[in-house]
């Protein structure tokens, strides 16, 4: 590690700490989308000042977009002394639900025992906090540098990334002919390197019936038996050959190494009554049951592949039950990605890892899909990876914290690859 460029991000710890706490006290709850004009204009005025060129950009008629909560995204760009590369840091701005068990305020970013605690401090704010001090420190250490450093912030990735990434990808911020390399400091471990993650396929799959009196279901048809046996279907055959899939990428925990499936929900028949309702329910047979499927597939099945044996085992029914009648609606379907584990980011963030914090890093690959798939897949552009500090599996979780410490590690990785890159003063990798 370059003794002048460490230094300097260890002398902007207390900024550090200061920038996550501003970040954390905005509170960007997604849905419905909260505040995202006004983190993006903290982020905007700080880069500013430093002679970034900012653009703000309304993704406007997205998934969520409206007059009330308009999904704003910020841009930041600024150019070195010469041609060269690109490096983009990457960061949603959005955060999810508080939820329940919180000993610490979720907003107000309480820093205790190295301890930054609140709603994103860890998903991703303490990474964003990170990119910006890494990215200031290597200006003011190589002011000469060649190429350029852009610093986003993002929207609703929680909800997809629509309003986010994809928007700005279908808009060519992330052509391969402008961005080079892309860092999404997504809190992977300060030590891992995330190279992509599996694809996801969601569907909503109805049983259609016939209402009939209860005391004569024989004269309807319960659309609940029906999905009974798709349910079994599922049981005996599905869930029993995804088991035996296991994939080449990298994907951690160990259980997401296999191809898998969450039954989201399930309705059928009348709809639950309000709470302080304290009446019987009416004697029906259900003409309908509904249920969501989350499949969540690997890099060698093909999305047809994954599609088909949902719907083969329901047209095996069709053939094979009476009266089996069903409507399946796609929800959404995400590719899975992967990036080449010989990438130039890939291997210019493992030597600077490895530099910092003296052991090779740990390649993972992530059970859920992140913006990746949309830099990847609209963008077109593959040397993409995630990384960045804070404990993967406090994402979501009440009392989520970033470690500082973790935070300087992870910025100082991130300077150590920006002089890889942009100066060519370190070891050529
Ligand atoms: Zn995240």
């Amino acid at each position: 590690m370059q003794p002048d460029l460490a230094a300097a991000i260890e002398n902007r710890r207390d900024d550090l700490i200061a920038l996550t706490q501003a970040l954390i006290r905005i509170p960007t709850l997604n849905p419905p989308g909260c505040e995202y004009h006004t983190i993006c204009q903290l982020i905007a005025s700080r880069l500013e000042a430093r002679g970034f060129a900012i653009e703000m950009i309304r993704a406007r008629g997205t998934p969520g977009d409206s007059d009330t909560y308009p999904r704003w995204n910020v841009v930041a760009r600024h150019d070195g002394a010469t041609q060269g590369e690109c490096v983009h840091f990457n960061s949603h701005i959005d955060v999810v639900e508080v939820g329940q068990g919180w000993t610490h305020d979720p907003f107000a970013g309480t820093l205790q025992d190295g301890r930054i605690y609140g709603r994103g401090a860890c998903d991703m704010k303490g990474g964003l906090a990170a990119s910006i001090i890494a990215v200031e420190a290597f200006i003011d250490t190589y002011p000469d540098y060649a190429g350029a450093i852009e610093i986003s912030g993002t929207a609703d990735e929680e909800s997809g990334g629509y309003g986010g990434v994809a928007y700005l990808a279908e808009r060519g911020y992330f052509d391969p002919q402008r961005v080079q390399h892309a860092i999404i400091p997504e809190p992977l471990n300060k030590d891992r390197i995330c190279l992509g993650h599996r694809g996801g396929w969601w569907a909503e799959i109805e049983t259609h019936g016939e209402i009939a009196h209860g005391s004569m279901p024989f004269l309807g048809d319960c659309a609940v038996r029906h999905m009974g046996a798709v349910l079994s279907e599922f049981e005996d055959k599905l869930f029993p050959a995804m088991a035996l899939r296991r994939t080449d990428m990298p994907v951690v925990p160990d259980g997401a190494r296999q191809s898998t499936m969450n039954i989201n929900s399930i309705h059928g028949g009348q709809a639950e009554q309000d709470a302080d309702f304290d009446g019987l329910p009416a004697h029906c047979v259900p003409d309908s049951c509904r249920i969501v499927i989350d499949r969540r597939f690997l890099l060698e099945e093909p999305l047809d592949q994954v599609r088909a044996e949902v719907t083969g085992l329901l047209e095996t029914l069709k053939q094979t039950r009476p009266d089996f009648e069903y409507t399946l609606t796609e929800i959404n379907s995400v590719l899975p990605s992967m990036t080449d584990r010989d990438a130039p980011i890939v291997r210019v963030v493992a030597q600077a890892i490895e530099e910092v914090i003296g052991n090779p890093p740990d390649y993972v690959a992530s059970p859920g899909t992140y913006d990746q798939k949309h830099i990847d897949r609209i963008g077109k552009l593959k040397n993409c990876i995630a990384y960045g500090p804070g404990i993967l599996e406090l994402a979501h979780k009440p009392d989520e914290y970033v470690g500082v410490d973790d935070m300087i590690d992870s910025a100082q990785v991130m300077a150590q690859s920006l002089v890889t890159l942009l100066t060519g003063k370190a070891q050529s990798v």
